[in-house]
Formats: structure tokens, C-alpha cells, sequence
């Protein structure tokens, strides 16, 4: 496993020298590291991460098709300890937009669970869809239904870990597909200190060219909190949500090398096992 690569994030100028006493060691640079890893659904996360060469992790805390409530993960205190770093994905089935109660106020509470279970593992934060209203439902109303889990939550303490709003692939109705969407909805969450992650597969196939991508949703966020560094098996503005390993997809990798690049976040490939090792380090080396 190479080490991590590093962004230069600001000089630090040297310190005055100390009236007596040894001065004190003023490393020159701050360095950041530049986290790059993958979703890895095993049992072991640590031992895969080290198979895969990856920095970071992602994972699920329960069945992503589930309202079931997040165990404590049987890794818990070592991945908090450890130097692996760790994000969460919360449950495919939750939609903080949705107008209907029964989907809505279930999906707000495994949220805050999976928020406070993500916290046990340290984890960076926890990515949430953007979700979405259904047909013929006004879509400013799951923008509030944001608004409203954002405001409550905060007068409840607020969150165990960042809340990461990821774009998504299809519908009309989403809240987070097209970024004149994401405008609207970053309106209502954006002073709530709501973080983002970039789907490259979904920016694409959800019509949002990658050329530029991330300045384009960082004037509308204000930050990229997490980069999800994927191929997409359908072409443009298909709508559709297939991930691809980098070499096989529909995007050249040398665009998705630069959106990594332009990010400065973590990057997790959320490709096929099989083809994450080599995921990984094709990133490495183009960032190199
Ligand atoms: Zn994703």
C-alpha cells in the first residue's frame, strides 16, 4: 500500500525564535491528506481496505434495503481509533423530500440513528440522497421537508456526524439531480451547515456535463465535502444508475481524474469489488 497523497493547503510561516529554551518545531507545511478508498461491503472493512489499497472507507451500518436500525458495528472502536478513514452511506429507502408521512418521518429518525452509529466508527459523515417528490407533487415541498429535518434536528442538538447531501441520477422529481435543482434545495439547507458529496456516475447520467462539475456545484454549495468517483454504464443524461469501474464506463477516465483533482475531498469509487484495486490506483497516479 503506497502512502497518502497530499494536498498543499497553506504555508505556515516559521515561528519567531523563542527568547530561551529550545525553539519550538514548526513543521514548514500543513499537509492534508487526500484520502482516496472505496465503498467495501465485506465484513472486515479494515482488512479490505488494506487488500484494495484504500485510504478510506465507505459502508453501510445496515441493509441499504432496510428500515432496520444501524448496529453497533463489530469494528466500532478500532475503525474510531484507527488511521482508515470512514464515511457512512445511510439506507437506499430513506427520502427526507418525500411528501408522504409514512416514508418522510420514518426516514428522519434512521437518519439521526445512522448519524449517532457513524459517530461510533468516526466517520467523516453520513451520505443521504437528495431524494425526491413523486409526480405531480410540488417539488418545493420536499425542499421544506428538508428545511424542516435540518431545523428540527438542530434545535434537537443536531447531528452525531456531517449530514453529506449526495446528487442523484434519475427523475424529475428529484431534489438533487440537476443542479438548477440543488440550487433550491441548497437555499433551504445551506445555512444549516448541510455538507455535500459528487456522484460523478449520477452527474452524468443525470445531465450535468463533468467538464467544470465541480466548480459549478461548489457555487452553488460552497463546498464538496466527499467525491463518489464513478463510471457510469449509460451514457449522458440517461437517467439511469449503474456504476462503472473507471477503464469500462461511458465517461473517459481522464475526466473523472480531473473532477478528483479539482475537489481536493476524499474520494471513494463506489465501482465492482473486482475492480477497485485498480480504481484506486489509476486515481493515485493521476493525481500524482
Ligand atoms: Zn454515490
Amino acid at each position: 500500500m503506497t502512502g497518502p497523497l497530499y494536498l498543499r493547503v497553506r504555508d505556515v510561516p516559521a515561528a519567531p525564535p523563542a527568547p530561551r529554551g529550545p525553539s519550538p518545531t514548526v513543521p514548514p507545511t500543513i499537509l492534508t491528506p487526500m484520502l482516496i478508498g472505496a465503498h467495501v461491503r465485506e465484513d472486515d472493512p479494515i482488512a479490505t481496505a488494506a487488500e484494495r489499497g484504500a485510504e478510506i472507507v465507505q459502508v453501510f451500518l445496515a441493509d441499504p434495503q432496510s428500515w432496520k436500525k444501524p448496529a453497533t458495528h463489530p469494528q466500532a472502536e478500532q475503525l474510531r481509533a484507527g488511521e482508515l478513514g470512514v464515511v457512512v452511506h445511510s439506507p437506499y429507502v430513506v427520502n427526507l423530500a418525500s411528501l408522504n408521512n409514512r416514508i418522510r418521518i420514518p426516514s428522519r429518525k434512521l437518519v439521526v440513528q445512522h448519524a449517532e452509529a457513524a459517530a461510533e466508527v468516526g466517520a467523516i459523515g453520513l451520505v443521504v440522497h437528495g431524494g425526491h417528490v413523486t409526480q405531480g407533487e410540488d417539488a418545493a415541498a420536499g425542499v421544506d421537508n428538508w428545511r424542516k429535518f435540518f431545523e428540527r434536528q438542530a434545535d434537537a442538538g443536531g447531528f452525531a456526524v456531517p449530514i453529506l447531501i449526495e446528487n442523484t441520477a434519475g427523475g424529475d422529481n428529484a431534489m438533487a439531480r440537476r443542479f438548477d435543482a440543488l440550487a433550491r434545495l441548497w437555499d433551504a439547507v445551506g445555512g444549516f451547515g448541510a455538507g455535500f458529496c459528487l456522484d460523478t456516475c449520477h452527474a452524468h447520467a443525470g445531465g450535468e456535463e463533468l467538464v467544470g462539475v465541480v466548480d459549478r456545484a461548489k457555487a452553488i454549495t460552497g463546498r464538496i465535502d466527499l467525491v463518489h468517483l464513478n463510471n457510469s454504464r449509460d451514457g449522458f443524461d440517461s437517467a439511469r444508475d449503474r456504476h462503472a469501474n473507471i477503464d469500462s464506463g461511458t465517461i473517459e477516465p481522464d475526466v473523472l481524474a480531473a473532477v478528483c483533482a479539482a475537489a481536493g475531498a476524499p474520494v471513494v469509487v463506489e465501482t465492482p469489488a473486482e475492480g477497485q484495486r485498480a480504481d484506486i490506483a489509476f486515481l493515485r497516479g493521476a493525481l500524482r
